[in-house]
């Protein structure tokens, strides 16, 4: 009796601690580690087949005001709750990523790019009308978006670089908003 409970106890730490290793603690999504490992094998997947696929990068915008105004607890709330938004979004085959601090990402596997852009376009305009809350206090936030697709890269560090790049470009722009990456305006610089 006491040999098999130890053996369950042992079982259920070691499940623990595979989820440890996959799973960000805050949000609940998977974490960078296994966001890096699932990126090189998707895009590795995609050129195989000759089929596309599309990583999203989101930044929240103005995030260490939160932080500042409101308290760090506050922040966690707001990182948590959009960890939770962003898994009600994401398809079935997508794979939601806490890429680090309020840096998220998305990998699709199988990318159809107008759907992309307006699916995005509706979560970046959710999230803006979204009142977040921390104790008596409510507040929005916004989050700008990078997208870039697969057939527009050689490699999946390359594909990671555009769409840091087209999240940059949506920064620089003004923030809360949504920037593809164009390998068309790239090579014509
Ligand atoms: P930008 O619009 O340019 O993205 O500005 P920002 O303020 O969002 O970006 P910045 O990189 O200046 O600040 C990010 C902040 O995120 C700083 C850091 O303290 C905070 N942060 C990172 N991880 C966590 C976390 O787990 N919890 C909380 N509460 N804050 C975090
Ligand atoms: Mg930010
Ligand atoms: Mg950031």
């Amino acid at each position: 009796m006491e040999r098999a409970r130890l053996r369950k106890d042992v079982k259920k730490v070691q499940a623990k601690m595979a989820e440890m290793s996959t799973i960000d603690e805050l949000t609940k999504l998977y974490n960078r580690r296994y966001f890096m490992e699932a990126l090189g094998a998707e895009f590795e997947r995609a050129s195989r087949y000759g089929a596309e696929m599309a990583l999203i990068m989101l930044d929240l915008d103005y995030f260490k005001k939160i932080n500042d105004t409101y308290g760090h607890p506050a922040g966690d709330v707001v990182l948590s709750d959009i960890g939770k938004l962003l898994k009600k979004h994401v398809r079935r085959n997508d794979l939601a990523c806490r890429y680090g601090g309020e840096e998220f990402v998305v990998i699709l596997p199988n990318a159809n790019k107008d759907g992309i852009y307006s699916a995005y376009e509706r979560f970046r305009e959710m999230v803006s009308k979204q009142p977040f809350e921390h104790g008596y206090k409510q507040f929005h936030m916004t989050v700008s978006i990078g997208i870039a697709f697969s057939n527009d890269s050689e490699s999946a560090d390359g594909l990671l670089i555009h769409a840091d790049e087209a999240l940059y470009q949506a920064k620089e722009s003004g923030r809360n908003r949504i920037v593809t990456y164009n390998a068309k305006e790239k090579s014509a610089e």
